[in-house]
């Protein structure tokens, strides 16, 4: 089943959309496991869920301080979710 998850709002890892065979949705995040299990709109609930509090003040963050200075080593998802932060 494909469809567009925003990343983590917890950790910015990969998630994925799951059919439970029951005619229900789970959405997971591969990195740290958290969950939206068991609705018929999980991948709504899941890109809903990722606008919340952390997601808005890292957004404003990185949108406060365009030099702030990343830590090495970052994975390229984590790349990804600081550039979509930047916007
Ligand atoms: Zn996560």
């Amino acid at each position: 089943m494909a469809y567009d998850l925003k990343p983590c709002p917890f950790c910015g890892g990969k998630a994925t959309l799951w059919d439970d065979q029951t005619g229900l949705l789970d959405a997971s995040c591969d990195e740290c496991g958290c969950e939206i299990a068991g609705t018929v709109s999980a991948h709504i609930d899941w890109n809903t869920r990722a606008e919340t509090t952390a997601y808005r003040l890292l957004r404003h963050i990185f949108a406060e301080n365009s030099a702030l200075r990343l830590p090495e080593g970052l994975a390229d998802d984590e790349l990804d979710l600081i550039k979509e932060l930047r916007g």
